[in-house]
């Protein structure tokens, strides 16, 4: 049975660290369903979710086990409709692991047996943040070398 894992964000925007989970998670399943969570109370993004989908795929055109979706639903639902038995999560620090040991508590209860794996920061990607990003780019600076893509020219 193919082993499909979602890596759930919202990706405001994609990052060399991002990147870095999926490249190593490919390594662990057959399958990863990057999963940009859209919900309403979030709708204010930085960064244009069709740009940033296109943007995604293009890093991922040659690798057909990536798949990119947004979804605007629970990701233990996604994970039902998709056949995905687990969840892919980077872990940077303990801030990180606080709010994921709730959460990945949570998605086990909503839908049987979905288990999240945890992937720890590469060093050089861990003080990478979408948080920081979009600080730094709001005042023009170029923030491609952060970005497994080119934003800007
Ligand atoms: P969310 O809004 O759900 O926190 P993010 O887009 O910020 O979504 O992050 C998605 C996932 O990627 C999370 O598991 C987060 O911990 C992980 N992540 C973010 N930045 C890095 C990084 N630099 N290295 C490793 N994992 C990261």
């Amino acid at each position: 049975m193919k082993k499909i894992a979602i890596f759930p964000g919202s990706f405001d925007p994609y990052t060399n660290g991002h990147h870095d989970i999926v490249v190593r998670g490919l390594k662990m399943f057959d399958e990863i369903i990057i999963g940009i969570g859209y919900n309403s109370a979030k709708k204010n993004r930085y960064f244009d979710i069709d740009l940033m989908v296109q943007k995604i795929e293009s890093v991922y055109a040659d690798e057909p086990r990536v798949k990119v979706m947004v979804y605007n639903e629970l990701t233990s639902s996604l994970a039902k409709k998709t056949g995905a038995d687990f969840l892919l999560r980077g872990l940077r620090n303990t801030t990180d692991f606080e709010y994921e040991n709730t959460i990945s508590q949570m998605n086990r209860k909503l839908k049987d047996g979905l288990e999240t794996v945890f992937l720890i920061t590469s060093p050089q990607y861990s003080a990478i943040t979408s948080t920081i990003i979009r600080e730094v780019h709001k005042f023009g600076i170029n923030v491609n070398e952060y970005l497994p893509y080119p934003l800007e020219e």
